[in-house]
């Protein structure tokens, strides 16, 4: 039987991405912090695949390609002597490609290819830009993927032209741009982003990164109203940060604008039963594809799927390890906390507020000033 395409599944309800894959793998040792370099494809193939599994086995619906940053222009951006150029943009996509679609291949699902902001835009212009662009989706012509999907753009003018590209593969489009509060980066509203990227012809259109899950779902909420306004019907995706930072909603760059940024975030991670309320919430608010961005994990990933599984109808593969809010195999605990079954409750758990364990730790921070991504 063929597999469902993005649309289908869309239409039947809702579709879970897969979590963070450049942080992620920063994070065991397959990245350079700072760059994000996406040479992990061809260097570290095992590592990536792994995580790959690890999200599809929670339950995600799709595998994107870990292609993150890999245009030629920005690998060559920022680079020196300690960060060598050691790979061309066509050969980590064909290894990106390949690795999703063994990963994919385990649960039937889609495989996204990832499309992300080029610094040619800005430094020289858009026949440039254009170009990297049009040389990823170029790449990703005869690799078998289902849909593609652009991310992290900060400007609108940028994504629409990244969208034109994306278009020539025929394949249903997905646009993310990264704003909250105040806009893109030239402030322009997320109410004319919507609107915008949903004229460009994508299929699908939200946010991704930079904010965490609760100001994502005021500015999802945003988006839907612009778009019933003008009387667009288009389905929308959110794939929100999984570190929580309510203190970085005003600043344009969100998280990255926090002092802790990139290497002290930890105690900010979601827990996974914010990502269960969070899957909830995005759902009933209208958002029709849940993933996650930087800070998420595998487990975050099982929330959604758990959460959702009544309208998936269906549990994520891990279910054989895992139940939603404890479950079945708290029973057997050896503490007596867990066997009571007060504690096996969906109540229980969103009572409990995360201690970070750090007695002088502010509740939150102030982000840094003027900062900007360059
Ligand atoms: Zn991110």
């Amino acid at each position: 039987m063929p597999k469902k395409g993005l649309l289908q599944r869309l239409s039947e309800g809702p579709v879970i991405g897969d979590g963070s894959m450049c942080y992620t793998l920063e994070k065991r040792g397959y990245a350079k912090c700072g760059v994000f370099t996406p040479e992990a494809v061809v260097e570290y193939p095992e590592a990536v695949l792994q995580l790959h599994r690890e999200y599809v086995r929670s339950g995600a619906d799709v595998v994107q390609t870990a292609a993150f940053y890999s245009s030629d222009d920005k690998l060559a951006y920022h680079r020196n002597e300690t960060v060598e150029i050691s790979h061309c943009s066509a050969s980590l996509n064909k290894a990106a490609c390949e690795l999703a679609r063994k990963a994919a291949a385990q649960n039937d699902c889609l495989i996204a290819g990832g499309f992300s902001p080029v610094p040619s835009f800005r430094d020289e212009g858009e026949a440039a830009a254009r170009k990297e662009f049009a040389k990823q989706a170029e790449a990703y012509r005869d690799e078998n993927i289902d849909f593609v999907i652009a991310e992290f753009f900060h400007d609108i003018a940028e994504i629409e032209l990244c969208a034109s590209e994306m278009k020539k593969l025929n394949l249903p489009v997905i646009l993310c741009m990264r704003i909250g509060k105040t806009g893109d980066v030239n402030g322009v509203s997320v109410e004319e982003c919507a609107v915008r990227m949903a004229k460009t012809g994508a299929d699908v259109v939200g946010t991704n990164c930079s904010f965490d899950c609760n100001t994502t779902l005021k500015t999802m909420r945003r988006i839907k109203d612009a778009l019933r306004k003008e009387n667009i019907n288009k389905y929308l995706i959110c794939q929100p940060t999984g570190f929580l930072c309510p203190d970085a909603e005003d600043h344009p760059n969100g998280f990255f604008a926090l002092p802790e940024y990139p290497l002290c975030l930890d105690p900010r991670i979601m827990t996974r039963v914010e990502a269960h309320k969070f899957a909830r919430e995005a759902w009933e608010l209208g958002v029709n594809y849940i993933g996650g961005c930087c800070g998420f994990e595998p487990h975050h990933i099982r929330s959604f799927a758990e959460e959702l599984a009544p309208e998936r109808k269906r549990n994520p593969p891990v279910h054989d390890m895992a139940r939603a809010f404890g479950g079945d195999f708290f029973k057997n605990s050896l503490t007596s906390e867990m066997r009571k079954e007060s504690l096996r409750t969906a109540e229980h758990w969103y009572g409990i507020r995360p201690a970070s364990g750090r007695p002088f730790s502010p509740a939150m921070t102030e982000p840094v000033s003027g900062m900007k991504f360059q």
